[in-house]
């Protein structure tokens, strides 16, 4: 698939993409300012490139899609595991993005979140929350789909939600010496709901195992959506090519490949991920 192929599907969406308004209000009261302004408005301006909100509808939920932080990733740190790829990467970098998810359930008005970021001191999801009119204490529960900064780093701005990781990831993560300083940044064990994959939640959300970037990473289902956390980090190149996992980021990066491909093949419907480019969305037909 080239790249053309790919951005016509990354832009057909499932999800009806309702409106982009938050982001026209900045940028009208960003013009106001201007006017009002002195110079010095001008650095501050330049950092309003990321920190946005796109809200996805269907008929049973509503999404919010909210951009915490912007990156690009080196292409440097992606190599094929399969001797046998003949892909050869010719771009210098990939755009990524670091995205959190609120479901908003049209039946009740219940609200989930599937991740929840760097924590409030380290990215813009409380100020996005407030513009969105979403306060914490209406989200319920935390999906986390695994245990990185990026991730878990918001647990503790949301006291009243019940937190829910797969077993499989929480159990290996007690025993890797290179995440124990995620602790500052969880909850006690006995407070969370610590599930396995043949379980159901009540709200007709699924868990699916999809291991390699850490050992119990989880994709989260409901309908034909799929919030595929960090399966991939760059979308553009690992898309087309799932063979080509992180080098530095993925754990195990023959299972991370065969996950990626397992996933091309059996999750049908939008993806939404946590790295994917803002607004997250890659429709897998
Ligand atoms: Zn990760
Ligand atoms: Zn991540």
């Amino acid at each position: 698939m080239n790249n053309r192929e790919f951005l016509k599907i990354y832009k057909s969406l499932l999800l009806e993409r309702e409106k982009m308004n938050l982001l026209f209000n900045r940028i009208i009261v960003v013009l106001v300012m201007i006017f009002t302004v002195t110079a010095t408005f001008a650095a501050e301006n330049s950092s309003e490139d990321f920190g946005k909100i796109c809200i996805l509808t269907n008929k049973d939920y509503k999404i919010y899609s909210i951009q915490v932080a912007h990156s690009r990733g080196a292409a440097s740190n992606f190599e094929s595991v399969d001797p046998n790829e003949e892909f050869k990467q010719t771009a210098e970098d990939y755009d990524s993005s670091v995205n959190v998810f609120v479901i908003e359930f049209k039946s009740d008005g219940k609200r989930i979140m599937i991740d929840c970021g760097f924590g409030a001191e380290k990215d813009k999801l409380q100020e996005l929350l407030k513009e969105a009119g979403i306060p914490n204490e209406s989200i319920s529960d935390l999906y986390i789909t695994h245990m990185h900064l990026d991730h878990v780093g918001g647990i503790k701005d949301f006291p009243k939600a019940k937190v829910h990781i797969a077993k499989e990831e929480y159990e290996a993560w007690k025993t890797d010496s290179k995440r124990q300083n995620l602790s500052n940044f969880m909850r006690p064990q006995e407070e969370m709901h610590l599930f396995s994959f043949d379980e159901e939640f009540s709200n007709g959300l699924k868990a699916i195992k999809c291991a390699g970037h850490t050992p119990g990473h989880t994709v989260y289902n409901i309908g034909n959506i799929y919030f595929i956390g960090d399966l991939m980090h760059a979308a553009e190149l690992q898309y087309p090519h799932p063979s080509f996992s992180h080098i530095k980021y993925d754990m195990n990066r023959e299972e991370a490949a065969k996950s990626r491909k397992l996933a091309k093949d059996t999750f049908h419907g939008e993806w939404l991920g946590a790295h994917v480019p803002f607004p997250g969305t890659i429709m897998n037909p």
